[in-house]
């Protein structure tokens, strides 16, 4: 009893008490700012692996950026990344962060269906496929869930079978193996559901856009719901964005 005792006292709490204002430490690269520093665009722009920069106007496409960090370390007094991890939005165009703007992103409140606040509020069950992911979001999905981050306190959980989910999580940027298992995963949960894009890959196809290995129709060909950048996604970004959608405080 007294070494039971001993333990926890060392331990100290292990869950965060306010996901909404947690402190991430590391080198950890949350949503980039681009200062109004005069600098040779199209060399800045030539340096980015995935094309996420683009030079006229000169921005940063979060859906693509792998937050490698190569052109802040290039161009210091031009692009420095907060460590601000509320990155996820139901918009694709706030994905995209403009030279001299500093707001936080956020949703389009506009955008969210009504009956996702009604129905999931209080309880969102999400089945996540992995579609060609190279398991670090889904490493990372897994820690929502974990005694530090325990998002299940606001009832959102994942579950075994989409036949119980409310929605989908997709990781990986969907090769063409895994086009049909998705949509077959899509198709046995019950309406209405929601869908949700989790990492660079699944947002945008990440280093391997353009690829004739994916197939990304059912990307084109439905709603998304939420958008949550990141290479691979931190457990707060997605959490925070989820609650944001669900609308709760
Ligand atoms: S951090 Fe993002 S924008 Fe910058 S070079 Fe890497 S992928 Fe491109």
């Amino acid at each position: 009893m007294l070494n039971t005792i001993k333990i926890m006292y060392h331990q100290g709490k292990q869950y965060i008490p306010d996901l909404r204002k947690a402190a991430v430490p590391g080198i950890f690269r949350g949503r980039p700012e681009i200062t109004l520093e005069s600098v040779d665009k199209k060399a800045l722009a030539d340096i980015c692996p995935t094309g996420a920069i683009i030079s006229d106007p000169l921005c940063i496409d979060l859906g693509k950026c792998t937050f490698c960090g190569e052109c802040s370390r290039a161009f210091p007094q031009k692009i420095q990344f907060t460590k601000d991890f509320k990155l996820s939005t139901n918009s694709r165009e706030r994905l995209v962060i403009h030279e001299g703007v500093t707001d936080p992103v956020v949703s389009d409140p506009d955008r969210i269906r009504k009956e996702i606040r009604k129905l999931f509020r209080g309880s969102l069950k999400l089945r996540q496929v992995s579609a060609a992911g190279d398991n670090s979001c889904e490493l990372e999905l897994n820690a929502c869930g974990n005694v530090n981050f325990d998002m299940g306190r606001y009832g959102i959980e994942f579950v075994a079978s989409p036949r119980h989910a409310d929605g989908v999580v997709i990781t990986g940027p969907i090769s063409k193996n895994m086009a049909e298992p998705l949509q077959i995963t899509y198709d046995a949960i019950p309406s209405p559901k929601i869908i949700i894009l989790a990492g660079t890959d699944a947002i945008s196809g990440g280093i391997f856009e353009g690829s004739p290995a994916l197939d990304r129709k059912f990307i084109d060909e439905h709603h998304i719901d939420l958008y949550v950048p990141g290479n691979p996604v931190h457990p707060l970004t997605f959490i925070n964005g989820v609650m944001d959608l669900l609308g709760i405080r």
